[in-house]
């Protein structure tokens, strides 16, 4: 059987995109049980067809991750349904891009809350659960915009953020067998990479030495491993999965 089997997870963002691929390659390495947290209902419904064959146990969940009461709601209905929860992956994300001197506090306060905040949440909420079992692994969805990107000063710092929580949660959970790893992705694939310029895109691709954008199964096949036994020794890091390419 695949090498998640047995094994509880918590997605967030998990209706598209990168999320939607993690979930996926969970399906495929054999996860018992996989609570997929979304923003947008009608996503969960859409997903509920798709992922109804899969023998899993399949929970979709409506949650703004920013939202620590509907977070805290998440988890207990996870916990219901699966009695324990062994992977978190604190995937969801959001950009607003622009200029650090154009950039509204509303949009600063925006990404952080989404990104940095949220799994902030979900870590509260679910570290404890995974301490009592002496058990957990968890991966953050960074980026390689934490090391400094034109234009997404509060996306980098969120993503930035992470890396500086996992590491500390990594060593603070490691008496507890609880590992944490971040992955840090290029530019991927999906609906959010659609957002940035051609001119920015089409010259990341060129400072590629792979020469082309990433897909989403190749972060979610990093993340299934990071979240597998296979990976038990290996905790606190930051993976940077770009093709080779920095900001
Ligand atoms: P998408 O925009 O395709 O998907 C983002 C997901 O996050 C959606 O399912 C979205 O739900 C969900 N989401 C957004 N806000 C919230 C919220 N408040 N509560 C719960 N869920 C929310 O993005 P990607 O798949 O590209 O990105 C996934 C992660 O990877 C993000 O953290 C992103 O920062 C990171 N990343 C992406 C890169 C890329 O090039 N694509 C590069 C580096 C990192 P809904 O659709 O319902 O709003």
């Amino acid at each position: 059987m695949g090498k998640l089997k047995s094994k509880y997870a918590i997605v967030t963002g998990g209706g598209k995109g990168i999320g939607e691929s993690i979930v996926n390659r969970f399906l495929k390495d054999g996860i018992a049980g996989i609570a997929v947290l979304e923003y947008d209902l009608n996503m969960a419904k859409e997903m509920i067809s798709r992922l109804d064959n899969s023998g899993a146990k399949v929970l979709l969940i409506q949650c703004d991750v920013s939202n620590e009461k509907q977070v805290e709601i998440a988890v207990s209905q996870a916990m219901e349904h699966f009695g324990t929860i062994d992977i978190l992956v604190n995937n969801a994300g959001i950009t607003q891009d622009s200029m650090f001197h154009k950039m509204s506090e509303e949009a600063w306060d925006a990404v952080i809350n989404v990104n940095l905040k949220g799994a902030y949440y979900l870590c509260k909420h679910v570290i404890p659960i995974m301490r009592n079992k002496a058990i957990g692994k968890i991966v953050n969805i960074s980026s390689i915009s934490a090391f400094g990107n034109v234009g997404q000063a509060n996306y980098a710092t969120s993503k930035a953020g992470l890396i500086g929580f996992s590491k500390t949660l990594a060593k603070e959970g490691g008496p507890k067998n609880i590992i944490v790893n971040c992955v840090a992705p290029g530019y991927i694939e999906t609906d959010m990479y659609k957002t940035v310029p051609k001119e920015i895109m089409d010259e990341h691709i060129k400072n590629t030495p792979l020469g082309r954008l990433g897909k989403p199964n190749e972060i979610a096949s990093v993340v299934s491993f990071l979240s597998s036994d296979d990976a038990s020794f290996l905790s606190g890091q930051c993976i940077i999965v770009s093709g080779a390419a920095t900001t």
